[in-house]
């Protein structure tokens, strides 16, 4: 029996640690009030599941369940339990610092969620009627079996506590980073600004800090406009705002090239759309990119716009300061594949496959707009 009963220890870890509801309402109290004022609640949680696992258990489930119209009665009031939830995180008003104070988690909103948990039901459920352990020492057996799905109840739930406690740690430093992952998929938890609830409310706070740290939009920006001598003649243009060193200190810019991110050289060839074509004609195949010397570098310039929508979409910027003029980075004019320094108006490759896939792009002289509409993001975030 020993060995079923490890083996159900095994199984039950990862199907009962796994996030649900209680494990990430923990993680999200210790991040919102700290370890020591989100214990009662975890004792309410530990407690709701654990008497899951007894009402597993002592079959009480199964015959409660077994009633006409019970199974539909007990999942219509979890479901609207659950939506109760999410109607209190997205109706209440802002909270204020002062309602953290007077919110704090009891343990009877731990044990309302966990005796309501549904995940909490499936999992257990399905540990307990599959386990191996023999069926011919039935009280043994049942008692072994609580004992070691309360164990990994409270197990678990701890870990997420002081999981939760920790990841508050990392995001509230600037200088570290947690998983982009594991905070998208806290990130999941709620899509609304607002809370109330004890439940709700730490869960939001949680989720708040993980969306500006995480999902803080953040600017793609032309190397060469950050002082990084990789244009066509080896020099930078670099560009001095007050607002490019607040961004540089948040966290914000993405620096590319896109045609050294394409292998080109420094310094290489002027190059420039040929005549009568745009940035768009080239992403769509339908135009080139000609050096002055006539060589034709359509490829390259396609694979670094490709470069830096790639870039672009794994770093979540949502916004690109460019510098105007290059076949690469112009935004709002090139040249007009004359080398005679005619201007018209057009964006190059990588401005125009950026604006394509829905990157809002700003040239250099164009950065007091984009303060501006990051002004309003940053307003609108949690
Ligand atoms: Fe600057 Fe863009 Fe040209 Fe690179 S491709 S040198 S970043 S303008």
């Amino acid at each position: 029996m020993v060995g079923d009963l490890a083996l159900l220890l095994l199984a039950a870890l990862p199907l009962m640690g796994s996030p649900g509801p209680a494990t990430l309402s923990l993680a999200g109290m210790a991040a919102a009030h700290g370890i020591p004022r989100s214990l009662r609640y975890a004792a309410g949680i530990n407690v709701g599941t654990i008497g899951v696992v007894l009402l597993i258990a002592t079959g009480t489930t199964a015959i409660v369940l077994g009633l006409p119209g019970m199974k539909t009665a007990a999942t219509v009031v979890g479901g609207l339990y659950m939506l109760y939830l999410a109607w209190r995180i997205a109706t209440a008003p802002p909270v204020g610092a002062n309602e953290q104070r007077s919110h704090l988690p009891s343990f009877l909103g731990g044990f309302a969620l966990a005796i309501a948990n549904p995940k909490a039901y499936a999992a257990i459920g399905s540990l307990y009627r599959g386990s191996l352990v023999d069926a011919q020492q039935e009280n043994h057996a049942t008692v072994a079996k609580v004992l070691v799905l309360a164990f990994v109840a409270v197990a678990v739930n701890t870990t997420w506590l002081a999981f939760g406690a920790a990841i508050a740690a990392v995001l509230r430093d600037p200088r570290r980073r947690g998983s982009p992952t594991l905070s998208l998929h806290f990130c999941c938890l709620s899509p609304s600004r607002r809370c109330c609830s004890p439940d709700a409310f730490a869960l939001e706070r949680f989720r708040s800090a993980v969306y500006q740290r995480v999902m803080t939009a953040k600017i793609l920006v032309s190397a060469c406009l950050m002082g990084h001598a990789v244009r066509y003649d080896g020099a930078a243009k670099p560009l001095c705002h007050p607002a490019i060193e607040r961004w540089r200190a948040e966290g914000r810019l993405v620096t590319l090239c896109p045609e050294m991110s394409a292998g080109m050289p420094v310094p290489r060839p002027p190059a420039e759309i040929e005549a009568g074509r745009t940035g768009a004609s080239v992403v769509s195949g339908a135009g080139r990119v000609l050096e002055k010397t006539g060589g034709d570098v359509t490829e390259a310039f396609r694979h670094g716009a490709e470069n830096a929508l790639a870039l672009a979409l794994a770093t979540n910027c949502r916004f690109a300061l460019l510098i105007d003029g290059s076949p690469s980075c112009g935004s709002s004019f090139v040249y007009d594949g004359s080398f005679n320094g005619e201007r018209v108006r057009g964006e190059g490759v990588t401005a125009a496959l950026l604006r394509r896939n829905g990157i809002e792009v700003f040239s250099d002289r164009e950065i007091d707009v984009l303060v501006e509409r990051l002004a309003g993001e940053d307003e609108a975030a949690p």
